[in-house]
């Protein structure tokens, strides 16, 4: 079963079935969760001024941005336990933003925000190589 897999995902045993999930997603679910429970747990009332959680979110967010933009613009080689490590500072800090005073709209909305501009980055690439501005050896 092929969930959420990009092209490069882990595989789990599940029962009989093969599981194959996307390894960052994986680490971005697991590190939104994990730091949900620990707050949960630990620290119920614990908020923070929107201004601070935007910041952290941005740099707990930040190699994941970096490890998914180098490697699809291939100037280096990436592997799954540097995507999953990633994506779990990534989930985490979604998990930070989720602690805020800010509005769900607001949220979403920076999470999409920030989500549209990565991609766009990332396939910009393409469009250098159309415009012979990124010389490209394949
Ligand atoms: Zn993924």
């Amino acid at each position: 079963m092929k969930l959420f897999a990009h092209q490069h995902w882990i595989t789990l045993q599940v029962s009989n079935k093969k599981l194959r999930l996307c390894a960052r997603c994986t680490g971005i679910v697991l590190g939104f969760g994990l730091l949900r429970l620990v707050i949960v747990l630990f620290a119920s009332s614990f908020g923070l001024p929107a201004i601070t959680g935007v910041i952290l979110a941005f740099f707990f967010t930040l190699p994941s941005i970096i490890d998914w933009l180098t490697s699809k613009l291939q100037l280096r080689h990436t592997n799954n336990t540097v995507r999953m490590l990633t994506g779990l500072f990534e989930g985490g800090g979604i998990g930070l933003l989720s602690v805020t005073n800010l509005s769900t709209y607001l949220r979403i909305l920076i999470i999409a925000l920030i989500g549209i501009s990565i991609i766009a980055i990332g396939n910009s690439k393409n469009i250098f190589q159309k415009t012979h501005f990124y010389k490209s050896d394949e």
